[in-house]
């Protein structure tokens, strides 16, 4: 195997709280026990909610924690081109469509919902007629355009990914991927000419990831993930998917639910020691 290379990817969009903390650490901790490098890579291509004060609070906040990353940091923004040229890709494949529906038709006519819960796009614009799609697009009407999930998986075949904790040497664990549960997701917003989805994969590839570490909130994501690194015939990460750190209601912490930051953790007195405490991770180097 290549030399380990995991990172840290936070979206810029709100202020760290303890579970970025958790993902951070126990990722630099992993990187460290492995011999790998630790990158850092702001994941800021939602240029509406991304601000640059919530940049500079990630280097800050990490920092505080004692981490150290690689420079220079990948900024997703600064790629955009990059990411429409690998959906022009599945464009050329037929794997992508464009669809006009509002965010309100799709949830009117979904059928049931994703594994986050949210409505599942019906597929209306899957068979619309191509000239008249094309004519649409013509006239400078905005679409999202969403990957043919079956049809994407019928040409990949069967998928999965390997998940274990990197040190201790978990013994590993294979998950068979079912990308046909998230329905036709969208990889080319109407807003941003790219996705979370599409983004994460072009980028764990591009810098060479080898072990993506990230929240059990995200394992079912890894689906479409698996799906895409197929279709590009990108290399397969191992995945490991930590614990999510609860308020006291039982609920994941979020930005925003405006889940305590670590910035007021700090204002009010803490310090990287009480962080790690907090997160059952003293036994830890910093
Ligand atoms: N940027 C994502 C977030 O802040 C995480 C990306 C990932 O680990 O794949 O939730």
């Amino acid at each position: 195997m290549s030399s380990p290379v995991l990172r840290f990817a936070p979206s810029p969009n709100g202020n760290l709280h303890l579970g970025h903390a958790l993902s951070a650490l126990l990722t630099a901790e992993w990187a460290r026990r492995l011999n790998g490098r630790f990158l850092l890579r702001i994941e800021d291509i939602d240029t509406a909610r991304t601000r640059p004060e919530f940049v500079e609070a990630i280097f800050t906040d990490l920092r505080w924690l004692g981490l150290e990353w690689e420079e220079p940091v990948l900024f997703q923004s600064t790629r955009f081109e990059t990411y429409a040229r690998f959906a022009d890709r599945l464009r050329a494949r037929g794997l992508l469509y464009p669809c006009f529906c509002s965010r309100s038709d799709s949830a009117a006519r979904a059928e049931g919902t994703d594994p986050d819960g949210a409505p599942l796009y019906p597929g209306t614009c899957r068979h619309l007629d191509q000239k008249d799609a094309e004519r649409r697009l013509a006239t400078g009407e905005q679409a999202n355009w969403r990957l043919d999930t079956r049809r994407a998986s019928e040409r990949v075949g069967a998928l999965a990914f390997t998940m274990a904790e990197p040190t201790p040497l978990d013994r590993p664990r294979i998950r068979y991927a079912r990308p046909e549960r998230w329905g036709d997701v969208v990889l080319v917003r109407k807003d941003t000419p790219t996705s979370y989805h599409l983004s994460v994969v072009v980028d764990d590839a591009e810098q060479g990831i080898t072990h993506v570490t990230r929240g059990r909130d995200m394992e079912a994501a890894t689906d479409i993930h698996t799906l895409l690194q197929a279709l590009f015939a990108l290399p397969m990460p191992n995945y490991t998917f930590h614990r999510l750190i609860l308020d006291d209601e039982g609920r994941k912490l979020s930005k925003s639910r405006l889940s305590q930051s670590l910035s007021d953790l700090r204002a009010s007195g803490w310090t990287p020691d009480d962080v790690r405490r907090a997160l059952g991770l003293l036994s830890l180097s910093g």
